[in-house]
């Protein structure tokens, strides 16, 4: 294995109402909004990105929100839970935040775990050794308290050998400990960020991708060059990989764990300030070249959103 990723890239899920879904990851969550797009496979809905001040790769959950899709249903083949992570001190003030928006939460020594708005399950995880990622400042969620980034997914499969083969071997994590059925590898040296959890739970029903769901889980290659012999060594152990496609903010492979959850090889460049200045990510749709063209019918197919003003810089 020449290849290993360095973490959590992005996880993308599958959103109801688009209002909803800003207004919670935006206000209730205190996430940027990083980039306003749409679906490149059916730009008829969003693609919204939310991530820390910059849009760093592994502060990253994005979402296509499609208002009249049929809820999904969380079981094995998926990725069931996005965990977060926060300062230590700051549990408290979560769980009393979360509380005042009317979200319940479950409580343990080190995390909150609730739902979005959709039933999409998340948590917040303090590490014991803190987290040194720049957090967004909004006035309803402080930088003190702020989200870092993503802190860790966990996929549920009915069983475990294969889905662990895949991620020492094509995705290059190490294992890091086990406690019951639930199995944590680390990508590098682990923290925040360069965790997953393999959650076998054999009598679980089988997950149904649709909203309230995760999409896919997308890791880390430092640029395209790494990213190419990857797909080649995946490849070559036998595993079906999309060819290499243009997100417009990052290069991107596909494929499936044999557990059955969709997973992403996507690169850290170019990046969200590719085509707006950093201070105003997120505020105007912005398509990909090859989309620009279509721009009036595809502002006309989406439904209008209105992001709230406490997420701006300027009124932060
Ligand atoms: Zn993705």
């Amino acid at each position: 294995m020449t290849v290993r990723t360095s973490g959590l890239h992005h996880v993308t899920a599958i959103g109801g109402d688009p209002q909803r879904n800003a207004d919670f990851y935006l206000r209730t969550l205190g996430l940027r909004l990083v980039k306003t797009t749409v679906n490149f496979d059916d730009p008829g809905t969003y693609h919204l990105y939310y991530g820390d001040a910059s849009g760093k790769p592994g502060s990253l959950m994005t979402f296509f929100p499609w208002p009249d899709a049929p809820a999904g249903r969380i079981g094995t083949g998926q990725a069931t839970t996005t965990a977060f992570s926060i300062p230590e001190a700051s549990l408290g003030w979560w769980k009393q935040h979360l509380s005042d928006h009317g979200v319940e939460t479950t409580v343990d020594d080190r995390s909150l775990t609730f739902r979005d708005p959709d039933g999409l399950q998340l948590a917040l995880v303090a590490h014991p050794q803190g987290d040194p990622r720049d957090p967004w400042d909004t006035k309803l969620v402080p930088a003190e308290n702020a989200i870092r980034g993503l802190h860790s997914v966990t996929l549920s499969v009915s069983k475990e050998d294969a889905t662990a083969d895949l991620f020492t071997g094509g995705l290059g994590l190490t294992f890091h400990s086990q406690d019951g059925n639930r199995i944590r590898f680390q990508a590098g040296e682990g923290g925040p960020g360069a965790f997953a959890d393999v959650l076998v739970t054999p009598d679980a029903p089988r997950g149904q991708v649709a909203t309230g769901t995760v999409h896919h889980v997308a890791w880390r290659a430092p640029d395209e060059p790494t990213q190419a012999a990857w797909r080649d060594e995946l490849l070559d152990q036998g595993v079906r990989v999309t060819s290499i496609l243009d997100r417009q903010y990052f290069r991107s492979i596909y494929f499936r764990e044999p557990g059955g959850t969709l997973l992403e090889v996507a690169t850290d460049a170019p990046g969200f300030a590719i085509d707006e200045p950093l201070l105003e990510l997120g505020r105007a749709l912005k398509l990909p070249p090859w989309l620009e063209p279509r721009r009036d019918e595809i502002e006309h197919l989406l439904p209008k959103l209105k992001l709230p003003t406490e997420n701006n810089p300027e009124q932060a």
